[in-house]
């Protein structure tokens, strides 16, 4: 990454109309949630119970093992102090700004809402959208993460609660899709962060984006590299703070 690199960029990013950041794992680890594939991931942590997280993370175990799910959902995928960081701010002041039209993101954790982003496509859904899955009524989180149950029930009928959170073996939201696809072809700079763009359907859904600007930061290298205009490792928060920087 050179200097002058930076300038361009800042001056493109000054002349945007419609920025979409189109985000993964890599966006919160700044904010001390795991990913699911760096080296202190999710998938390199000693499985649960000798399990992979994607058949602890799946609505198999949901279903038919719900408390050894909540135990690992609760202790893995709950953070309930984690605060946005610089990349989260900095995303929520452009939209603010009327320079950045929407947020697509693969996280599960509301951080970017939490700093202010109001247009914010959750493909995965949310771990602060919770529903009974006998009467569809809402829950709270605080219900999902009472430590005094095992497993969370309904207290109007009894009936098991749920994560609004898309696990493995679920399909996506359509309407969430259509959003992101819809944002996506209008954007005119795409920012690119803290995914490694390999899961579905991360890299079918970067194909919709026409636009000439794209910034991709990421730790690693990713099938995308090729396509994108700048192609920046090092820390996402850090790097769009220095990009929103008069
Ligand atoms: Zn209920």
């Amino acid at each position: 990454m050179m200097k002058e690199d930076l300038t361009v960029i800042k001056q493109k990013i000054k002349e945007a109309k419609a920025i979409v950041y189109f985000g993964g794992a890599g966006t919160s680890t700044e904010s001390n949630i795991p990913d699911f594939r760096t080296e202190s991931g999710l998938y390199n942590q000693p499985a649960f119970a000798g399990r992979d997280p994607q058949v602890l993370l799946s609505t198999r175990t949901l279903y038919q093992e719900p408390e050894v799910f909540y135990a690992y959902y609760r202790s893995h995928r709950l953070f309930p102090d984690a605060k946005p960081n610089k990349a989260h701010q900095v995303l929520a002041r452009w939209e603010k700004e009327g320079k950045l039209k929407a947020v697509i993101t693969q996280n599960i954790d509301g951080l970017h809402q939490m700093a202010g982003s109001q247009k914010v496509l959750e493909l995965h859904g949310s771990v602060h959208r919770n529903y009974c899955t006998e009467c569809q009524r809402e829950a709270t989180l605080e219900e999902i993460a009472d430590p005094g149950r095992q497993v969370p029930v309904c207290r109007q009928c009894g009936g098991m609660l749920r994560p609004d959170v898309v696990f493995f073996g679920e399909p996506l939201d359509q309407q969430v899709l259509h959003q992101a696809v819809e944002a996506l072809k209008m954007a005119d700079f795409l920012i690119v962060g803290g995914t490694s763009l390999v899961v579905y359907p991360a890299a079918g859904l970067i194909d919709y984006f026409s636009g000439k600007n794209m910034l991709l930061i990421n730790r690693d290298a990713t099938p995308f590299d090729q396509r994108a205009t700048w192609v920046i490792h090092q820390s996402i928060g850090e790097f769009l703070w220095q990009l929103a920087e008069e």
